[in-house]
């Protein structure tokens, strides 16, 4: 295929001397071992401006980009978009890696929560949610079938929020300076660090290099949002209320050089927001290699964070009905959306489908639909371990049987009794409600004293969530185990 492609680029040079040469040009940064390489195959194509510690900033041609995306690299764009020439020098001067910064030491003790999730992890909603997203017929970023498709998933995400009834869980949209697509981004507000982010995501754009009229993208990267979609449905069905906040993305115009990703993460870095880890999903459903989970271990990515990775497939998924394996590739520069956030200084890991090279080959044509794959099998392993990523290093905000909640209200929950009392006096109960771990409402009491017992004896033992809607202040929600 690659010489097959070579070849074309060849005839394409010598049929169009001049047309490569008018096509219009942009500010970037990339590795500096393939500038030079390009430099000395396109000589009128890039313009290296500066080289610092192996990257450099450069003018590059489209057709040039293109050239790079389809030979010298295995995935992605191999270069990140910036919108100016100081923006692009500006980036190498940040020196990333030098950067000394706070790794956050995650732990894994949330068993019951992370295996509940995991039995709720459906195949059939990431296949619909595939097919979906295949069906818009290109999501190029330049087409509006694919800010419609964040649109749409804006408003789904939006209905899921609204079904939950909860006031933590908001959607928004998230316009750029370099592409007329959107991104939308999903948060669920941390109850106790809200100032603390884990972070999920992946591109909604497509790309076919021969017709961007025709792009389905059911694997690259329909396969990684349809993903990071199910994980939110579960998180969200189950009600898991975490104490740092957790967000969900689908970014704009990954395939022309990482534009979405690049635009939030530097807002997120100028804004001195502490995102604690970025996990970043993209093509999960086609199993090209021997083990299941490829997890991408480039220099630019977090070895702690990788190491939690491993961590939690040792832990969750080594034996029992969710087991998968796991190895290890690279990717290389710019290969996606966690390059963004890698290059802003944050943790970024990046598990894929199969080792770099045995990856979908239908991938960036006509033929990357969800009948090559058939089934989403794969592509829930992926999902069960964003789950387990999640819930161990967002945490649940989880009660203890001696929990006070401030002055104003006490609660806890001593021999199968919900004990509560308020002691603001100007504020009363309007409502209790209890939800199981999936989500549902098992119990409404209405007209509540102002301090009382709750009966929780004909329970089941696990994971609940007691809501007390309040006249004045609110809802105050409280997970707690019953056994
Ligand atoms: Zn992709």
């Amino acid at each position: 295929m690659k010489n097959f492609l070579l070849h074309l680029f060849f005839l394409l040079i010598i049929l169009t001397p001049t047309q490569a040469q008018e096509r219009s040009s942009f500010y970037a940064t990339m590795d500096s071992n393939d500038a030079e390489k390009l430099k000395m195959e396109l000589p009128q194509e890039i313009e290296i401006i500066t080289t610092y510690k192996g990257q450099s900033a450069v003018l590059l041609t489209e057709y040039a980009a293109n050239e790079l995306q389809e030979n010298l690299i295995l995935h992605g764009p191999g270069y990140v978009f910036k919108g100016s020439k100081e923006q692009a020098v500006k980036s190498l001067e940040n020196d990333f890696l030098s950067q000394t910064r706070e790794i956050t030491n995650f732990t894994i003790t949330e068993d019951v929560m992370v295996n509940a999730a995991l039995d709720l992890v459906q195949e059939i909603n990431i296949e619909n949610e595939i097919l979906e997203l295949e069906g818009y017929g290109t999501r190029y970023h330049t087409k509006t079938s694919a800010s419609q498709a964040v649109m749409d998933l804006k408003d789904q995400w939006e209905a899921m929020a609204l079904a939950s009834g909860r006031s933590d869980i908001s959607v928004r949209l998230y316009y750029h300076t370099n592409t007329n697509m959107p991104s939308v981004i999903l948060t669920i507000e941390g109850a106790e660090s809200p100032d603390d982010f884990i972070i999920v995501g992946g591109h909604m754009d497509s790309s076919n290099y021969s017709n961007q009229n025709d792009a389905p993208g059911a694997d690259d990267n329909g396969s990684g949002v349809a993903s990071v979609i199910e994980m939110s449905r579960v998180i969200i069905d189950m009600n898991f209320i975490p104490q740092k906040t957790i967000e969900f993305m689908a970014y704009a115009a990954e395939e022309i050089g990482l534009v979405g990703s690049d635009e939030i993460a530097a807002e997120y870095k100028n804004n001195n927001i502490n995102v604690e880890a970025y996990v970043n999903f993209d093509m999960t459903n086609y199993k090209g290699s021997t083990e299941d989970v490829y997890i991408n271990t480039d220099y630019y990515i977090s070895t702690t964070l990788n190491n939690f990775l491993f961590d939690l497939m040792d832990h969750y998924n080594s034996s029992g009905a969710h087991q998968f394996t796991y190895g290890t590739s690279i990717c290389n520069y710019g290969c996606s959306d966690h390059y963004s956030w890698a290059q802003q200084g944050y943790d970024a890991a990046f598990p894929f489908e199969a080792a770099f090279g045995e990856h979908n080959p239908y991938i960036h044509s006509s033929q990357d639909t969800y009948s090559i794959t058939g089934n989403s099998e794969h592509a829930a392993k992926f999902v069960k371990l964003g789950l387990e990523f999640i819930i161990e290093a967002a945490k649940s905000q989880t009660l203890s049987t001696n929990d006070i909640i401030g002055n104003n209200f006490k609660m806890l929950i001593k021999d199968r009794k919900l004990i509560y009392q308020l002691n603001n006096l100007n504020d009363s109960i309007n409502q209790f409600e209890l939800f199981d771990i999936t989500g549902k409402r098992i119990l409404v009491v209405d007209d509540l004293q102002r301090s009382g017992e709750i009966s929780l004896g004909n329970l089941a033992n696990g994971f609940y969530v007691a809501v007390f809607d309040f006249d004045e202040n609110g809802t105050l929600a409280k997970k707690f185990i019953l056994n």
